[in-house]
């Protein structure tokens, strides 16, 4: 838009016909007041302004336009009635485009100057919208940038106040940044702590094998105390950090595990020879009772008999505690013996059945389903009985108001599957993952039922030994379905 400013309207008019003619938008002003007013509410590309009217002259109002940051980059170009005007034209208003004209105005040469200065104008504000731009732009990457190095500081301080060494590696295995821990096991950042030379270097393992490796990684490691000289237990963790799905950065931890580890292995110690000590005077106990049963036999004392009976079942319980007692801590030195033979499952099956029938746990009924179990297998027949029995113990106490056991018996895929089902309390999902965790018992049921959480942690032990697999279908009050699996191919059998 372009504002003609002069006190003559028949000028106005002449002006703006002409401008109009070539497609130039304009708007007109019959003083300098009212184009001061006009200019401050309107952008102008240009403005055409009459240096003699009445009121403010030519020259005051450009120099006010110079004056407001707003107007001052407008171009004027002045219509002087006479050549003596042109010195005072540059006076006080140079900023911005200036040209003049002189009455009469010669057409041509006034649409040649509107031109040029209407695209200097253009232009000038094309640049200046640029410039801003560029400049929000500049100031928006200086605040994210002091934003990520103040988290980056963040992160720094976190990882050093860690108790434990903390490290982080690059997507091509190199060490890029270690907390003060860290030195306690290592004289500069680019070695690794010396690993113990019983165990495989975990550590130089994931930093050449980094770049195959697209998930978490968790190992214990013994790496050696520079101070001490002594290796001790940690427990490496590695986790990826991922950007748009690719792996950039790993974050690792050593945490020392090694006094925990000492407890662990004074109390396997402990429960060791403490099963021991108690399977001895056990053994002489049981022994006399049998021999108080005999000596009873013969005599009619009923009370007596049942006292001995009560008795007998205390022992058998104490012998199978401790016997899962020394069962833990054969587990813990890697001591359990599996004695493989060739097996007839389905009379493995039958006695465990039979030994739980017999033992008198009330009216329970344990019906059998499923597939009849005609092949050998290789096994051990007395720890295959014992997860049995185990299932079937936990199947009794864990359904107090039911009467019925259900053993589903299946062969899939060489594969043998007893499943034993209850109708009792159920496990909790969250839970049932658990149950075969050392030490392990549900909450919710822990006070109401004794047990020590060891029997299932066994029973996986034995299983795993065999090859087999195990886990648990259940729902809370409805009861569990827990299996197990024992393969027919095992990898040893001949
Ligand atoms: P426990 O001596 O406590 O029975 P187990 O190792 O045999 O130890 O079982 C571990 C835990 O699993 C139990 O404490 C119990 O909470 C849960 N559990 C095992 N079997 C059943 C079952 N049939 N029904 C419900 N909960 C069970």
């Amino acid at each position: 838009m372009i504002l003609i400013v002069d006190d003559k309207k028949e000028n106005i008019y002449s002006l703006k016909t002409l401008l109009e003619s070539k497609n130039f938008a304009v708007d007109t002003a019959l003083s300098g007041e009212e184009a001061l007013r006009k200019v401050l509410k309107r952008n102008y590309a240009l403005i055409i302004l009459d240096v003699q009217m009445p009121g403010m002259d030519g020259f005051e109002v450009a120099e006010t336009l110079a004056g407001y940051s707003r107007t001052k980059d407008i171009p004027v170009i002045f219509l002087s009635a006479n050549n003596t005007d042109k010195q005072f034209i540059t006076k006080g208003y140079d900023s911005g485009g200036i040209d003049y004209i002189t009455k009469p105005v010669d057409p041509e040469i006034l649409l040649l100057k509107v031109r040029t200065f209407s695209r200097l104008y253009e232009q000038t504000q094309s640049l200046n919208e640029t410039q801003l731009k560029l400049q929000l732009e500049i100031e928006s990457r200086k605040k994210a940038q002091e934003e990520l190095k103040i988290q980056i500081e963040h992160l720094r301080s976190i990882m050093e106040s860690l108790p434990q060494i903390a490290f982080s590696v690059d997507e091509k295995g190199e060490i890029t940044y270690v907390n003060h821990n860290w030195f306690n096991y290592s004289l500069h950042t680019h070695t690794l702590p010396i690993s113990h030379p019983d165990e495989t270097d975990q550590l130089s393992y994931f930093l050449t094998h980094c770049k195959e490796l697209d998930g978490p990684l968790e190992r214990e490691v013994r790496i050696k105390d520079i101070k001490s000289q002594q290796f001790r237990h940690h427990l490496l963790r590695i986790i990826p950090i991922r950007e748009n799905d690719k792996i950039c950065n790993w974050i690792g931890t050593l945490t020392d595990i090694n006094d925990q580890k000492l407890i662990e292995s004074k109390k396997d110690e402990f429960l060791s020879i403490a099963s021991h000590e108690l399977k001895t005077p056990l053994t002489g106990i049981k022994a006399y009772v049998q021999l108080l049963e005999r000596l009873l036999a013969k005599q009619e004392n009923i009370t007596a008999k049942t006292y001995i009976e009560r008795a007998k079942d205390e022992v058998n319980k104490l012998e199978s505690l401790i016997a899962d007692l020394l069962d833990i801590s054969k587990i813990e030195n890697g001591q359990m013996k599996i004695n493989k033979q060739e097996i007839d499952l389905e009379k493995t099956i039958n006695h465990a059945i039979e030994t739980i029938q017999e033992s008198g746990y009330g009216n329970i009924r344990i019906e059998r389903h499923g597939d009849i179990f005609d092949k050998p297998l290789l096994a051990d027949p007395l720890r295959v009985e014992q997860v049995l029995v185990n299932y079937l113990t936990n199947a009794i106490k864990y359904a107090p108001d039911s009467d019925k056991i259900v053993v589903k018996t299946s062969f899939k895929d060489s594969q043998a599957c007893i499943a034993v089902q209850d109708f009792g309390i159920g496990i909790p999902p969250e839970k049932q993952k658990h149950i075969f965790s050392k030490f392990y018992r549900v909450e919710e049921s822990s006070l109401k039922f004794q047990g020590l959480g060891i029997g299932l942690y066994i029973c996986a032990e034995i299983i795993k030994q065999h090859q087999g697999n195990y886990g648990v279908d259940s729902k809370v009050g409805e009861g569990s379905t827990i299996y197990f699996t024992l393969p027919y191919n095992q990898k040893n059998y001949a």
